[in-house]
């Protein structure tokens, strides 16, 4: 059965949230113009102003939405305060830790589940099609060590991350067989962080470059624990991308945050101006800015529940990768439209730094990009609904 209402109980853990939406929002600017400023994960100024967050499996009734559910709703009303804030958040696990969770054994989650950990996959020459990693590992028998090499570039906290899931092949004539995930921890001779990217959003969050020259890690830091290529099928690789499956209804969910965020300032911008948003009148008695704007809000409507039928059916125990791809790359589209349609009513308020608008287009534009472009996902979407394989479609 779907229920679209939220239980009383679940509305009173999204107020207490978007409290701390609002916290995180005072300094959405503060980090955007100071995106050279190193902060210890500690030390945030905003650290202090937060409560603890409430316990989302604690007492659970039968009309509160699933955990999917409600986890997506959270993350929406953390990004609707200010998406890049909320990603630097120290309780935030990384992409990282998404992968061990995914995908580690219960000794590597108890060992490493505490820290920050980035997820490295992207390299100068691979990105879009994970498969293509050149980084390498190789297995010195007589220490039982892995020695890494290689270079990933835009790692997502990578300056402030206590450690990487890193991918390398262990043998390249195997393909996509031949990848495994190792985890990695700053402080390893060897493994540096080469360089901070400057960006046009997202400032708040650092994007960094790793290189890995003969580094030396424990042979039981490879994700899993397995180490066998299996040379048909495609072995562990299903296994590591398995972590997209969870984290591309989050990624959708940040822009919807922020997409929701920009209708809210608009609507208050326009009903200051005077501009009657009346739901119920025909169109012909509707100003063009009205029916501008709710062309909008109904954009962001649809995408939001994208989000939410993917979770739900992952509380359902259902298979959600082809509508994890559908809310990916419809909220990519979309939120960069709503972000933009928002400038476009608003003229100057909408450029002008005094406000957060033009911060959260700039921030929006990420969302087509990584865990995954547009383009990506729908390859994925037309792959599912037309039964063709990867080499039928790529
Ligand atoms: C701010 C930021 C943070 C990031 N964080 C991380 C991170 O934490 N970890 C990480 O590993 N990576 C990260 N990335 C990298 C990101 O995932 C990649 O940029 C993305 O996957 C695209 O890969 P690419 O840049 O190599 O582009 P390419 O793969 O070269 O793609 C270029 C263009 O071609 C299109 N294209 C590619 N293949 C096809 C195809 N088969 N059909 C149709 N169109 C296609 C793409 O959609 C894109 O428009 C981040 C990137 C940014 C900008």
């Amino acid at each position: 059965m779907i229920n679209f209402e939220l239980s009383d109980y679940d509305k009173a853990k999204i107020d207490v949230i978007k409290e701390e939406g609002l916290i995180c929002r005072k300094y959405a600017r503060y980090y955007d113009e100071n995106e050279d400023k190193e902060i210890p994960p500690d030390e945030l100024p905003e650290a202090k102003d937060f409560k603890p967050t409430p316990n989302l499996a604690s007492t659970r009734s039968e009309e509160d939405s699933g955990p999917s559910v409600m986890a997506m709703l959270y993350t929406i009303y953390r990004c609707w305060g200010d998406y890049a804030v909320k990603l630097r958040q120290p309780k935030m696990g990384g992409l990282g830790n998404a992968a061990l969770m995914a995908a580690g054994t219960d000794e590597q989650k108890q060992r490493w589940s505490n820290g920050f950990l980035s997820m490295a996959i992207t390299e100068p020459g691979c990105g879009s099609d994970p498969s293509r990693v050149t980084a390498s590992a190789v297995l010195d028998e007589k220490t039982n060590e892995w020695i890494l090499n290689g270079e990933k570039i835009f790692v997502t906290g990578g300056v402030r991350a206590g450690g990487v899931v890193m991918w390398a092949t262990v043998d390249k004539s195997a393909g996509r067989a031949g990848i495994k995930s190792f985890i990695v921890m700053k402080g390893t001779p060897g493994f540096e962080v080469a360089h901070k990217e400057r960006k046009l959003g997202i400032r708040g969050e650092d994007t960094a470059t790793y290189v890995f020259s003969d580094c030396r890690i424990a042979r039981d830091q490879l994700l899993g624990g397995n180490e066998e290529v299996q040379k048909k099928g495609s072995g562990g690789f299903r296994g590591v991308m398995k972590t997209f499956n969870m984290t591309r209804p989050a990624v959708a969910a940040f822009g919807i945050g922020i997409s929701e965020a920009s209708l809210d300032f608009t609507r208050d911008e326009l009903e200051k101006a005077g501009v009657e948003l009346d739901y119920g009148s025909g169109i012909g008695s509707r100003s063009a800015v009205a029916e501008r704007f709710m062309k909008l809000e109904a954009l962001h409507e649809a995408s939001k529940l994208t989000v939410l039928r993917a979770a739900w059916l992952a509380d359902q125990g259902q298979p959600n990768n082809m509508e994890s791809s559908v809310c990916k790359a419809h909220a990519g589209t979309a939120v960069r439209q709503i972000t933009q349609g928002c400038i476009d009513i608003l003229g100057p308020l909408g450029v002008s730094r005094d406000n957060l608008v033009e911060k959260w287009m700039r921030d929006s534009r990420i969302i087509d990009i990584y865990e995954g472009t547009g383009q990506i996902q729908r390859l994925i979407i037309a792959r599912g609904l037309f039964d063709y394989t990867r080499d039928d479609l790529n």
